[in-house]
């Protein structure tokens, strides 16, 4: 069993009650970890930690704090492999997805702000026979609280740039995956990072992530989430007037055009529908094919999820792993039901794999799913389902394509894909989303905004945008 600890003011302790929660491993469905049930007391002495360790940290040089960084994600890449390994056990995607996606995006989360501070600049403007400047500051004590989806990337892509600034922190890691962001916390300690400048308390969302939310001590959150959450959050941290970035759901439209080079399409459009069991908030849940390569598109599309091998995530030939969760799983399952209520039809998939090896067999599998027959209004095609379950829609004209994509609550991301570069230009301008991708899924840029519209969030992050929600300005006038 293995036994996660809260990271206190540079220590790994418990939490205060003693209790803990059962750490499942989504791919045999075994109980494996055991995870501190923290609550207010334990956010309490974290904030203290923090606030403590402020004064010191905001004062330190950057280029002294860009070295902290640089030394946590060189110690992260020397253990690239057992942090891979363990991201695996905790979420259920397969190794080979933590090893060339999470992890070494996480070790880039801190390089990228490492630099970025060192490099940055601000204006300085002289009028009116006066000199004019901004003064950057740290906020002081920020709150963290990461999803269950990508948990360390996620996780480290708040922290770095919150340190980085000169922030110090409280997060919470997500009750179903805090295996990574635990074994971090052994590099921080090695990479001598002051002890509260990173604090680290487990437990549950409505208990310790809320007491984060209400804590007086904590004047900015930054939250990635679902949709319902984020509005719990907003609702919860607006009349303290906290600064709060939300990073919610999506409902993301993969839009097809007949002038596309299909089969770059369709060979991207299986990654974007199943990587990480489709628990990637930028999955394309909606392909939307205009109606003149529909039935070439959903025949290559179908051939080629075929050829997606749902195994142990510890299998080097498996692309696909488990779901997190068996209550995500039946979630899940259950919109494949709510598909055939509506009249869809289940083109493939739709059912747990039966060839499982024997330490696989009560993990949450289900089959790569495609759904077509679904109109843009039916439920499958409005809400976030989080998995491996894609709809395919036909339409006939870019109105119309427009139309259904932006059709949504949610506003996260689109893929167009096209070979006319005006339409894309056009499309994209169109799109209702924070992000689209023309001709390619999931490239990032970390100097690149990113973030939803709608009920996919509000704020930015990445680059600049991230300094902005870390840090306040302060404009100096000085009459010359
Ligand atoms: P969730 O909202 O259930 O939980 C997210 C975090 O919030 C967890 O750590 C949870 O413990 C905590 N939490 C729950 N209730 C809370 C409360 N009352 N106060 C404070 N914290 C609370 O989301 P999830 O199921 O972990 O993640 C899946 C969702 O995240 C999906 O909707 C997905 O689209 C979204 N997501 C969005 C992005 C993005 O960048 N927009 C990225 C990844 C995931």
């Amino acid at each position: 069993m293995q036994m996660i600890s809260n990271f206190i003011n540079g220590a790994l302790v418990p939490a205060v009650s003693k209790e803990y929660i059962d750490g499942i491993e989504p791919a045999t469905g075994a109980v494996y970890s055991k995870i501190p049930r923290s609550q207010k007391a334990d956010v309490d002495a974290a904030v203290s930690a923090a606030e403590n360790a402020f004064p010191s940290w905001s004062a330190t040089p950057a280029e002294v704090r860009a070295s902290f960084l640089f030394r946590i994600a060189d110690l992260l890449e020397s253990r690239l492999d057992a942090f891979a390994l363990a991201e695996s056990r905790d979420q259920g995607k397969t190794v080979t997805t933590a090893r060339t996606v999470d992890i070494p995006r996480s070790i880039e989360n801190f390089r990228f702000y490492a630099t970025f501070i060192t490099q940055m600049e601000e204006i300085t403007v002289e009028s009116k026979q006066c000199i004019h400047f901004a003064l950057r500051k740290p906020i002081g004590v920020v709150g963290l609280v990461s999803p269950w989806n990508l948990p360390l990337y996620l996780a480290t892509w708040k922290i770095a740039p919150a340190i980085a600034f000169g922030n110090t922190c409280v997060i919470k890691p997500s009750e179903l995956t805090p295996m990574t962001v635990f074994l971090l916390c052994s590099v921080l300690q090695e990479a001598k990072l002051p002890p509260g400048v990173v604090n680290v308390v487990h437990g549950y969302g409505p208990e310790c992530g809320q007491a984060i939310a209400e804590h007086p001590g904590i004047p900015a959150i930054s939250f990635t989430g679902g949709t319902v959450t984020g509005k719990r959050l907003a609702s919860t941290t607006a009349p303290l007037l906290k600064k709060l970035s939300l990073e919610l759901g999506g409902k993301n439209a993969n839009i097809v055009f007949e002038d596309c080079d299909l089969a770059d399409c369709v060979a991207t459009s299986v990654r974007s529908s199943f990587t990480n069991q489709g628990e990637i908030c930028l999955c394309g849940s909606r392909i939307l094919v205009q109606r003149s390569v529909y039935a070439s598109f959903l025949e290559q599309f179908v051939a080629a999820t075929k050829k997606f091998q749902v195994g142990d995530p510890q299998d080097a030939s498996s692309n696909m792993g488990a779901l997190i969760s068996k209550a995500h799983l039946e979630k899940v399952m259950s919109y494949i039901q709510i598909a055939k209520d509506e009249g869809g039809t289940i083109v493939l998939g739709g059912e747990r794999p039966t060839k499982l090896s024997a330490r696989c067999r009560e993990g949450f599998f289900l089959l790569p799913t495609i759904i077509t027959g679904l109109p843009p209004s039916a439920r499958c095609n409005q809400e976030e389902i989080f998995g491996p379950v894609v709809t395919v829609i036909p339409f006939d004209t870019e109105e119309e394509a427009i139309r259904i994509a932006n059709g949504t609550q949610y506003g996260l991301s689109a893929t167009v894909w096209t070979g006319n570069a005006k339409r894309a230009n056009r499309v994209s301008q169109q799109l209702d989303t924070g992000y689209v991708w023309v001709n390619c899924w999931l490239i990032r840029d970390l100097r690149m905004p990113f973030g939803g519209v709608k009920a996919s969030g509000i704020g930015r992050e990445g680059g600049k945008f991230a300094m902005d929600f870390y840090t306040e300005v302060k404009t100096v006038c000085s009459k010359l």
